[in-house]
């Protein structure tokens, strides 16, 4: 509990900072996501940048990916695990672009209700498509994670006219814990 406490009080500051109106923290759009205690290596992404995941995701992935890789579907990992700090220079770099709170939030969580804060998110790509970009909806990867990604624990969080107010993401695949 007392955690939990110095946990808000942590987020309040930062949202305070970035001009995050405190009725956010009071009634959040998103669930809130901690970060896990334990992140594993998982493989590298697209860019070879190192990526982590909790071990249980990474697992699937994996497992996800050679899966595709068996039906000649490619799977490239564009992002995993991202904290909370990350989270706050992301939103304070479209801040310094100009670009209006409003806005930014409804493509980026605020700090505290990323997924990717729990180490359990993956955002995916393919060949011959751009990430991040509502194209990848049109891909064979995208049909095939819509048919299998479920069998390895993963679902897509933001379909469109999700609940959350967040704009689709057919690349946003988050792992749940397995039945
Ligand atoms: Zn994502």
């Amino acid at each position: 509990m007392a955690a939990t406490t110095e946990f808000l009080t942590q987020l309040r500051q930062i949202h305070q900072d970035l001009g995050i109106p405190a009725s956010y923290l009071e009634q959040p759009p998103l669930p809130l996501c901690r970060e896990p205690e334990v992140l594993v290596d998982t493989s590298p992404d697209f860019y070879q940048r190192p990526q982590k995941l909790i071990p249980a995701a990474h697992q699937g992935w994996l497992e996800m990916r050679a899966a595709a890789a068996r039906e000649d579907v490619v799977l490239h990992l564009i992002s995993a695990f991202r904290g909370i700090a990350y989270q706050r220079d992301l939103i304070h770099k479209h801040l310094q672009n100009g670009r209006p709170l409003v806005e930014i939030l409804q493509v980026v969580a605020a700090p505290g209700f990323s997924e990717h804060h729990t180490g359990r998110a993956i955002d995916l790509g393919t060949d011959n498509c751009r990430p991040l970009q509502e194209e990848f909806e049109k891909t064979d990867a995208f049909q095939w994670l819509v048919e299998r990604a479920g069998e390895f624990g993963f679902a897509m969080t933001y379909p469109r006219d999700n609940p959350f107010g967040i704009s689709y993401e057919p690349w946003h695949w988050c792992f749940r814990d397995q039945q």
